[in-house]
């Protein structure tokens, strides 16, 4: 609503304003956030849907913002990809995962940490040189990190090949996110060893209820099973939808049931718990 009067600028209505003064502001604190150390993550059990044990975890990150308090990666992850601080974001974010899971690997406890990539750090040519780096100053063993990548991500299949097979060389594990949302070539799932795939939230919520969702996830776990790629479900909310899941052969999943995502000390005790069982 860009409304031009004849001695005043009347650009925005109240409302606009407001979203647009906080984009801004947050935009601009971006470049203090790293330094300040206001960035954290939080831990999601990724749990096996038979056991009940939880295998891994993903790691979400969190903004602590000053003045706002606690932001999501939903709000600031586009602003920081659009203001071109998402690789050093990101960076940090494998930094943290990395050292935290070698923590716990030091401990016994091995668990699987997943960290999510952004269209921009994927292209970026030095993403393999710095992933492999980090793994080494950890001593992290690399086949504990899985990275979660987009099919959106990857729609220059050439380039998205080539990535996957020099982190596949590293160890390290792959998975496509939110599958099923994107332009999807099932082409990237046949022609490289991708390692999981994790079903997006909404065929989770509408299988129970939409027939046609259901032979969806029916036949994605299906091709899993003959290219050798594991499903791992995604916003798993009622023990029902665990025990379609099951039925047909998924057998990976994270979700309100089971778990939100935890900030470290809640994710320390909850791995406790389950070290004394
Ligand atoms: P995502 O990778 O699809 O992560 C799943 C999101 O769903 C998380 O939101 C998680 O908290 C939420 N979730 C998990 N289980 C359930 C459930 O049972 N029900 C419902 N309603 N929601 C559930 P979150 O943490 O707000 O993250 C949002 C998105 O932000 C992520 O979606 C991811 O795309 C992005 N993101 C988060 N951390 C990072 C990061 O470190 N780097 C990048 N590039 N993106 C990130
Ligand atoms: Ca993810
Ligand atoms: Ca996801
Ligand atoms: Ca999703």
């Amino acid at each position: 609503s860009k409304k031009r009067g004849r001695n005043n600028y009347q650009f925005y209505n109240n409302e606009e304003k407001d979203i647009l003064d906080r984009k801004f502001i947050l935009e601009q604190g971006l470049t203090r956030a790293l330094l300040n150390n206001e960035f954290l993550l939080y831990y999601q059990p990724k749990v096996d849907l038979e056991t009940n044990t939880i295998y891994g975890a993903e790691a979400l990150i969190r903004w602590d913002h000053p003045e706002y308090g606690l932001i999501s990666p939903f709000e600031f992850i586009p602003i920081a990809e659009e203001a071109g601080y998402i690789i050093p974001i990101g960076k940090w974010v494998i930094e943290s995962a990395c050292k935290q899971a070698a923590l716990w690997q030091k401990q016994g406890i091995s668990l699987n940490i997943a960290v999510n990539v952004s269209a921009k750090q994927f292209q970026d040519k030095r993403f393999v040189k710095i992933v492999e780096d980090t793994l080494n100053n950890y001593q992290l063993a690399p086949g504990l990190l899985e990275l979660e990548i987009t099919e959106s991500v990857m729609q220059d299949v050439e380039e998205s090949y080539s990535m996957l097979q020099q982190l596949k060389s590293i160890g390290v594990k792959t998975s496509i996110d939110d599958f099923g949302t994107g332009y999807s070539s099932l082409n990237i799932l046949n022609s490289v060893s991708i390692d999981y795939v994790k079903i997006d939230k909404s065929f989770i919520d509408d299988m129970l209820t939409n027939s046609s969702t259901a032979s969806l996830v029916k036949t994605i776990i299906q091709i899993g099973s003959n290219l050798n790629f594991e499903l791992i479900a995604e916003g798993i909310e009622q023990e029902s939808q665990t025990n379609f899941l099951i039925q047909h052969g998924c057998h990976l999943g994270q979700g309100y049931l089971y778990s939100p995502p935890l900030p470290l000390e809640e994710m320390d005790k909850v791995i406790q718990k389950q070290q004394e069982r």
